[in-house]
Parts: C-alpha cells; sequence; structure tokens
C-alpha cells in the first residue's frame, strides 16, 4: 500500500491545495505532516506571525481530523525529521507546495535533492501564486522591474478558473510520535495578543467569511474605499493569502461568478481589486530575480544615502504611536492592537520614518515584520523600498507624503483618528488634524507635541537626496 508525506507550510489549507490533492489522489495512504523549524534566518517568522501560525495550524488539524486525518506536527531541522518519518511511515513520496523567498528555495532544493538520492519521489506544486514568478518575462527574456508592464503581461493570461475541492482522504498513516501544538511555542508570553484574537480568525473558515463579506458588499466600492482607513473597504485578506488559507484562485473564482451573477447595471468592477493581487504576484516576482532585496537596497543608488544613524528613542516612538502625528500614530497603534494596518497608512508611517526622521527602511521592515500579522517577506520588502525610494517602480525619493494632508483627505471627518488616539477623542475636528495648534488642548489630553517639524525635516530629506543624486 503506497503512503505518501504532505508537507504543509504556508499552504495551510484543504480546499485548492495541489500537493494535497495529489498525495490523496495517487497513494493509498497519507500523513500530513506541519515541521516548525526556525530556519530563515533574519525572516523567521516574526511574534504576529507566530500568533496567527499557532491557531491556523490548530483549524488545520481540526479540519483534516473532519476528513479523516490528522496534522503530525514536529519541531527541527527539516531534512532530518523527513528522513525519520519515511523511515517510520515507509512513504515512497513526498509532496509539497512551493515557497519563493530565497532562504526557503535554498533549503528546499537542498532537502528534493538529498531526498531523491534516497529513492523518495518528490513532488512540489504551485499553491500561492496565479503565476510562478519564472513564467512572467519581458520581451528580452528578462526580469520586470516596472509593476504596469508586468501587470499588462499578467492580467490576459488569468482566467477565472474552477478550484480545486478538498480530496477525500483515501487512508491516514498515523503515527504515534506527534508533538502536541504547544510544545512549538509559538504564543507569545506577553498578554499583547488580545487585540489579535479580537480582530482575526485565523484558518481556512475565517478567509472565506471574509471573501463572503467583502464579495456581498465592499467589492463595489473598493476602488474608492480602498483609500479610507477609517472603513472596511479592503478584504483584510493578506494574512490569509501569506498563509495560504485561501489562494488567488478561490478569490478570482469566486469574486468574478458573484459579479457575473449581478445583474449588468449593479455589477462591481473587480478589476482594481484584482490589480492588487498582482502587485502580491509582482512582489514575489521581485523576490525571485532580486533575492538580495529584503536587506539591500534595490537601487544601489541608495547605498550612499546620509540615513540619519540609528537612534533607538526616536524609533521606540514611532512604534510606539507617540510621534506627536496624529495619522502616523494612529497607524502605529493599529498595528500594536491588531497585528495589521491599513495600506495607505503602512505608506504614510514608512514615508514619516524614511524621510522625515531619515531612519533606515530596514528599521521599518523589521518592525513590520515581528508585528504584523500578514508579514510577508515579498510583500514588505516590496513596500518598504517602495517608500524609501529605492526600490523597483518605486515612489519618487522626493515625494514625501505630509501626514496632515493625506488625514484631512483621507480621514476627514477624523474617525481613525478617533478611533486609536482615545486622548483626542474628544478634540474639535478643527483641530484634530493639528493638535499641536492649540497648547491648552495638548496639554489636557496628555498628547505629545510632534517630534519633528513636518516641513522643515521634510526639507532635509530633500536636501539629502539632492545630495545623492548631484
Ligand atoms: P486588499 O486591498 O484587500 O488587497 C488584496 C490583496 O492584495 C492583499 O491581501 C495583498 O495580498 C495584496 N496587496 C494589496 N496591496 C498590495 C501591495 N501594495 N503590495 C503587495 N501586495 C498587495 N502586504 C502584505 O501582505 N504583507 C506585508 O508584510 C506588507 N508590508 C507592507 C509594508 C509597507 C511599507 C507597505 C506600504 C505595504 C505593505 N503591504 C504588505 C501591502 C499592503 O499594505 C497590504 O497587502 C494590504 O494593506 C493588506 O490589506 P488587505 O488584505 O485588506 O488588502
Amino acid at each position: 500500500m503506497s503512503t505518501a508525506l504532505v508537507l504543509f507550510r504556508r499552504d495551510l489549507r484543504v480546499a485548492d491545495n495541489p500537493a494535497w490533492s495529489a498525495a490523496c489522489a495517487e497513494h493509498a495512504q497519507v500523513l500530513p505532516v506541519f515541521i516548525h523549524s526556525d530556519d530563515e534566518g533574519l525572516w523567521s517568522a516574526g511574534a504576529a506571525s507566530r500568533w496567527w501560525l499557532h491557531h491556523a495550524l490548530a483549524t488545520l488539524d481540526q479540519n483534516l481530523r473532519d476528513a479523516g486525518a490528522g496534522l503530525h506536527l514536529q519541531r527541527g531541522e527539516p531534512l532530518e525529521i523527513l528522513r525519520v518519518l519515511i523511515a517510520g511511515s515507509g512513504a515512497s513520496a513526498v509532496y509539497w507546495n512551493r515557497l519563493y523567498e530565497p532562504a526557503t528555495i535554498a533549503r528546499d532544493t537542498r532537502i528534493k535533492s538529498a531526498l531523491q538520492d534516497d529513492g523518495i519521489a518528490v513532488h512540489s506544486h504551485n499553491a500561492a501564486l496565479w503565476c510562478e514568478p519564472w513564467q512572467i518575462a519581458t520581451q528580452q527574456g528578462q526580469p520586470y522591474k516596472v509593476f504596469t508592464p508586468y501587470w499588462r503581461n499578467l492580467r490576459p493570461q488569468l482566467q477565472p478558473a474552477e478550484p480545486l475541492p478538498a480530496p477525500c482522504v483515501p487512508g491516514w498513516r498515523q503515527l504515534p510520535d506527534g508533538l502536541p501544538l504547544a510544545a512549538l511555542a509559538l504564543l507569545p508570553r506577553i498578554a499583547w495578543a488580545g487585540g489579535l484574537s479580537e480582530n482575526w480568525q485565523p484558518g481556512e473558515a475565517g478567509a472565506q467569511e471574509l471573501l463572503e463579506i467583502f464579495g456581498d458588499d465592499a467589492i463595489g466600492d473598493y476602488a474608492h474605499a480602498r483609500d479610507l482607513p477609517a472603513r472596511h473597504g479592503t478584504s483584510r485578506l493578506s494574512p490569509h493569502l501569506h498563509f495560504g488559507e485561501i489562494s488567488p484562485r478561490q478569490i478570482h473564482f469566486v469574486l468574478d461568478l458573484r459579479a457575473r451573477a449581478t445583474d449588468a447595471k449593479r455589477r462591481p468592477d473587480i478589476e482594481p481589486y484584482l490589480r492588487e493581487l498582482g502587485w502580491r504576484e509582482f512582489a514575489h516576482h521581485l523576490l525571485y530575480h532580486f533575492p538580495h532585496t529584503p536587506t539591500d537596497n534595490f537601487n544601489p543608488r541608495f547605498d550612499d544615502f546620509s540615513w540619519v544613524p540609528t537612534d533607538q528613542a526616536l524609533l521606540e516612538r514611532w512604534q510606539h504611536g507617540c510621534t506627536g502625528i496624529p495619522l502616523v500614530d494612529a497607524g502605529m497603534r493599529e498595528l500594536w492592537h491588531t497585528g495589521w494596518m491599513h495600506n495607505r497608512v503602512r505608506m504614510i508611517v514608512g514615508s514619516f520614518l524614511t524621510k522625515n526622521l531619515r531612519q533606515h527602511w530596514q528599521h521599518g521592515a523589521r518592525w513590520f515584520w515581528d508585528t504584523l500579522v500578514d508579514a510577508d517577506l515579498a510583500n514588505n520588502t516590496l513596500g518598504w523600498q517602495w517608500v524609501a525610494g529605492c526600490g523597483a517602480d518605486a515612489a519618487p525619493y522626493f515625494r514625501v507624503f505630509n501626514p496632515v494632508t493625506q488625514a484631512k483627505r483621507f480621514d476627514p471627518e477624523g474617525h481613525y483618528l478617533r478611533r486609536w488616539l482615545p486622548e483626542l477623542a474628544d478634540a474639535p475636528l478643527s483641530l484634530l488634524h493639528e493638535p499641536w495648534k492649540d497648547a491648552t488642548l495638548l496639554k489636557r489630553s496628555g498628547y505629545p507635541a510632534p517630534m519633528v517639524e513636518l516641513g522643515q525635516s521634510r526639507q532635509h530629506a530633500l536636501d539629502a537626496y539632492g545630495a545623492l543624486v548631484r
């Protein structure tokens, strides 16, 4: 009776999971496994991601049990553990879905070659992307560095395709010595994660629920509402996409089906949303072709940029939302409390850090890495390099977001600011965006004075940039 081992990683779902489906179709017995290993170096999962992973694994295990198999948990060096599991189960094949970070590619290549040398068949699949990074190239066969032509190439190739159903489990090869989930020690020791539990439901069902809500309501107004941080105008599917609890194919299929079922007059335009998923694909394309970019500037000209030397006190004020600039503080507190921040606000807090404070973008990328539930090496790298101006297809460095103008434009009623800055909840709207204009308000509320003057710090940033391009 043939047995296959299925290695789950960031594909924590049973439906539309090509590796899981193929193993169930091709073998009489399957052994689903998750191996926790902190072997991604600098980019091993941060605290918020670990919290998510804990709950996502519990849910996946339950879903697998409902289907007739449980998740075997282990911790340590993946190749060593796989060899022990293969010996214990008599498996002849290993299945997994591919990952695309430089460290995971190197690890998986090594494991694949070692297992093949042992006489084990290794099958890898694509579960995470519409199109794998090497499948799209310019006419000269080069990787794209600019999003619009990349998307012009990719978009016509995307047809809504029916996702794979959850497969029937043929038979479950159960091994006795799996670890309990708690042994992976993923949960934080401090009570900080309360806000995460209030805001998220990790796992496949949580992802499907958000897709339902988004498809029912927000998709129709997405192009406009996606920029308003006070509204739930975006899908909030990013952590589910990162952990593979839902696939772009599932999202595309459902949104397209619903749009076509709506009468023509009210039919939502799903293109702006698909385009954002396109940015996710582009981020993976860039990371694959330019694997040094999580730590190095994409544009090497920025290697000579005069960042202000790392200032821990300054960084802590930014991290904890005490800069005295309301929109920046609201965003940083939203991040700390919920593990997520609205995209527009991510751009603004990033611009403030790298331009007004002139702290290196790596400080921001590291903090996001630890605190975001959707921390994703491809998207985070693209986002930070874009904001700092040193990335592929980046915002020009001289584009310094003005957090006051941005707040007035995208949070005109101040609902987002009041939600995250309780000390300013009663401030009159005329002062909410610039509370420093009234010394009495600052004193009464306890809200800090701005740590930098916006106009002056903007000018210093532009001068530093000017020195670079001369
Ligand atoms: P929606 O608007 O509903 O978009 C749907 C999906 O498209 C998202 O879930 C995401 O997978 C993808 N997407 C949307 N915008 C982008 C984008 N600009 N780049 C790449 N993919 C995108 N996103 C992450 O998933 N992980 C990160 O670590 C991350 N770090 C970021 C850091 C900075 C400085 C910036 C400016 C952006 C970052 N983003 C990151 C991109 C973006 O902010 C989030 O993907 C988005 O806010 C997630 O919310 P949503 O699911 O409601 O998005």
